[in-house]
């Protein structure tokens, strides 16, 4: 969303001072990698990272220089991926030369037989040719004959193993593209795979003029959850809500985790009625859901969660949608929580 919302706001001031007093409490020092570090761990964007400093600071105590460079270069960088990218493109521009080599040389053999050939028949074309010559026209005959399957059984090894080279570097690149949309904690779509498919839907639904609505999705007291029963137990009830909403949202649905504790639903010819008939499910489900710690068996009571629909309607971008389902989802946690609000009329007196 390109407009900020004053929770926005406010969450980033909030998610500054935590930086702020965990890199006093746990260092090194307030350099702008760890500040990005430490902040992108507040934020719990990149759960991997999370997980990296809390074994890290249980072990030692605190982050080093070495620890911050580390992580930054594993996690926050960017480039971690185009670098990836850059890696895989310099491999397929290398493996087309060795396919280009390899025809040069089987179009070189195949030009060179031809020639031999072609001198062998003019040969013969001169006329009746002695008994020895033609010995000598057929032998030089079976020895380029033999030197052509050769050079192709070679030339067909190195196509294989190109061939196969080829492969692993498709693999490979599958595997960067689905990285850089998916959510490495939940498996649901990224924040940016989140908004290439939202504006996607949002043209489709455009193009056939059909309905479709967007669920944002928060859970409740979370922050209390994470500090009665740690961070990474919240991490687990995360992907509890990812499971439930793959369960429940139904075949259409695109989910994703777009923030830390905060889903989306983009619901492609979903009108009102479906898109709460959906989100109410979401709702039931997550409620129903008795969350018990594995390793002790002790139960965690439940989360709730609270949800905002907006419908598409004429003239809506995907920043509007957003920001509309954004406003119903914090009209739901003013009213209560545990509870859907959509845009509809009626419901927007409590947005507002
Ligand atoms: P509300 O009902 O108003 O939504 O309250 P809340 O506590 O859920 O909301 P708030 O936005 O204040 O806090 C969100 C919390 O979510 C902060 C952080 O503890 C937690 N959180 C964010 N991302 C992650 C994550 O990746 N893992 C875990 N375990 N917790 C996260
Ligand atoms: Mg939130
Ligand atoms: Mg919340």
């Amino acid at each position: 969303m390109s407009q900020e919302t004053y929770s926005d706001r406010d969450r980033s001031f909030a998610l500054a001072k935590r930086t702020h007093e965990l890199i006093r409490d746990y260092g090194p020092s307030a350099t702008p990698r760890a500040y990005a570090v430490w902040y992108s761990y507040v934020s719990g964007e990149l759960p991997l990272l999370g997980d990296a400093v809390k074994r890290l600071t249980t072990q030692n105590g605190c982050l080093t220089e070495a620890d911050i460079d580390d992580l930054h270069e594993t996690y926050v960088d960017e480039r971690r991926l185009t670098n990836a990218t850059g890696d895989i493109s310099r491999g397929v521009l290398g493996e087309i030369a060795a396919v280009t080599e390899i025809l040069d040389l089987s179009l070189g053999s195949a030009t060179q037989y031809g020639e031999s050939l072609r001198g062998l028949a003019q040969d013969l074309a001169q006329g009746m040719p002695t008994r020895a010559r033609l010995g000598e026209i057929v032998s030089t005959l079976v020895s380029t004959t033999r030197e052509v399957a050769a050079d192709n059984r070679v030339l067909e090894a190195r196509m294989r193993e190109t061939r196969s080279e080829i492969e692993t570097l498709r693999e490979k690149l599958e595997a960067t593209r689905l990285e850089s949309l998916t959510d490495a904690l939940t498996g649901l779509s990224n924040r940016k795979h989140f908004e290439e498919m939202l504006k996607a839907s949002l043209d489709a639904a455009r193009g056939r003029a059909a309905p479709m609505s967007l669920i944002v999705l928060d859970i409740d007291f979370f922050k209390r959850f994470n500090d009665l029963y740690g961070h990474l137990t919240g991490d687990q009830v995360l992907r509890l809500v990812a499971i439930v909403m793959r369960e429940n949202a139904g075949k259409q649905a695109q989910l994703a985790r777009f923030g830390g504790e905060e889903f989306g639903i983009v619901l492609p010819g979903a009108d009102r009625v479906t898109a709460r008939q959906v989100a109410e499910t979401v709702r039931s489900s997550v409620m129903g859901r008795e969350l018990v710690k594995r390793s002790t068996g002790e139960s965690l009571g439940k989360v709730t969660v609270s949800l905002g629909i907006a419908v598409l309607r004429a003239g809506d971008t995907p920043a509007s949608l957003l920001e509309r389902a954004d406003l119903c989802m914090f009209a739901a946690k003013r009213a209560g929580r545990n509870r859907v609000v959509d845009d509809a009329a009626e419901s927007l007196s409590q947005v507002a």
